[in-house]
């Protein structure tokens, strides 16, 4: 058997024993990627069998900085050899000191954001929740609008916003109080944008309790890479505040760079009331999560939203260095923007091989779209065969989702792009 034939052969049985015997069924990317993985550097993972994949999942968008990022890893190393204290829910600790002050100084005083910044436990989910549950405090009201193939996460509030039939089905209770409206372009440009919206909200015979929240990503990464248009961003912030609705943006899984920017609303030149922030706010793949908010919604009670894990000082620790080291001015932005350029026009070229795919995405979150959803899975398939790893997303896995460090080098990025030109050639041309 060739190496590569070796590798195309490997299924989820070739896995240690434990983990079918004791991990439950619910796991998932083990499955897809039935290799034990080791070591990793930068964009790159080795697995004990000392195979290398070039990562363009980058942890979901937990990754932008790359894997053990030596420049964050430094200060973690004296941070942990130190015996500075690691869990101290949310005390003052001298890290979280370093955190706030840098965020307040780098992200939020250079763009003009009056936020408060809120520690709502380390997930996307957690974030969420409370961008939910503090929208309903603030206004009285009950009712959030979401948008067709949302994904906020997978608890009970979280779920209710998100479109995926198969998590919603999960649940196991009806997901009430949300409301869902078309994402941009849901009827290919036919339908006039917040046509619906526009329309529900304003007749008294149109059914829809007046919302508390507009929850919406600029970019849907599990939803199929969907982009939003500046202009429908745009619409929509004016929408939410002429009728005094609060706008919140999941920037989970663009913010942080992925983009370009720091956060992804930034170039549509909006002012989110409540943004959401996790995946790689803490640089290095630790468990960390910010709700942000404008000063005067700060209702808050003293404990009123609380959680264990809301002060992970080597979170904090790894977060301010990533500010520190990647958002002192906008070259790191520029360069992804450019980047993401060079990976697009090469998707282009890519679908332009292949019947029925188009390219999608905007900075550094590109995606090819599929007709037909298996060839999005095989093509997957067929690049972790060749060393790559790639995902799919949408509500049918229909497209291949690339989402690489932003770090990556430019000669990595073609190496990558190169598998997935033959990968597409293989499997789905
Ligand atoms: N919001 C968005 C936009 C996401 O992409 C995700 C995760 N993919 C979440 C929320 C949930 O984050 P977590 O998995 O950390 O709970």
């Amino acid at each position: 058997m060739s190496p590569l034939d070796a590798l195309i052969a490997r299924s989820e049985s070739d896995l240690p024993e434990v983990y079918d015997h004791v991990e439950s069924e619910v796991r998932s990317y083990c499955r897809g990627w039935p290799a034990v993985m080791d070591v990793a550097e930068g964009s790159w993972i080795t697995d004990t069998d000392g195979n290398r994949y070039l990562d363009f999942f980058a942890g979901a968008g937990a990754l932008n900085y790359g894997h053990n990022n030596p420049l964050l890893k430094k200060p973690l190393l004296e941070y942990l050899s130190g015996n500075k204290i690691v869990h101290s829910l949310d005390m003052a600790t001298v890290a979280k000191t370093e955190f706030l002050r840098t965020f307040d100084e780098l992200i939020l005083t250079p763009r003009e954001l009056d936020y408060k910044v809120q520690f709502p436990g380390p997930t996307g989910a957690n974030a969420v929740e409370s961008a939910l549950k503090l929208a309903r405090k603030v206004t009285g009201r009950e009712s959030i609008i979401n948008f067709t193939n949302a994904f906020h996460g997978m608890t009970l509030g979280a779920l209710s916003v998100t479109g995926n039939s198969m998590k919603r089905a999960g649940a196991g209770i009806p997901l009430v109080h949300a409301t869902p409206m078309p994402y941009d372009n849901y009827f290919d440009g036919v339908t006039e944008d917040f046509h619906w919206f526009e329309r529900v909200l304003d007749d008294s015979g149109g059914g829809l309790n007046r919302p508390a929240a507009v929850i919406v990503e600029t970019v849907q990464g599990e939803g199929g890479v969907n982009v939003a248009r500046m202009e429908w961003l745009q619409a929509l912030e004016q929408l939410c505040r002429k009728r005094d609705i609060l706008l919140i943006v999941d920037d989970v899984q663009m913010g942080c760079g992925r983009t370009g920017p720091f956060f992804s609303f930034e170039e549509a030149g909006i002012k989110p009331d409540i943004v959401t922030l996790s995946k790689s706010i803490s640089g290095y793949g630790l468990p960390m999560a910010l709700t942000l908010f404008r000063r005067d919604l700060d209702v808050w009670s003293p404990g009123e939203h609380n959680g264990t894990f809301r002060g992970h000082n080597p979170a904090f620790v790894t977060a301010a260095a990533a500010l520190q080291t990647y958002w002192r001015d906008n070259q790191f932005a520029e360069e992804t923007k450019t980047k993401g350029k060079l990976v697009r026009e090469r998707l282009e070229a890519i679908a332009a091989t292949a019947n029925g795919v188009t390219a999608r995405g905007r900075g550094m979150v590109q995606g090819l779209k599929f007709e037909d959803a298996d060839a999005a899975s095989a093509v997957c398939r067929a690049a972790f065969d060749r060393g790559l790893l790639l995902e799919t997303s949408g509500p049918s896995d229909e497209v291949v989702k690339l989402l690489p460090p932003l770090t990556t080098s430019t000669d990595d990025l073609a190496a990558g792009l190169d598998i997935i030109a033959e990968s597409v050639a293989t499997s789905a041309a």
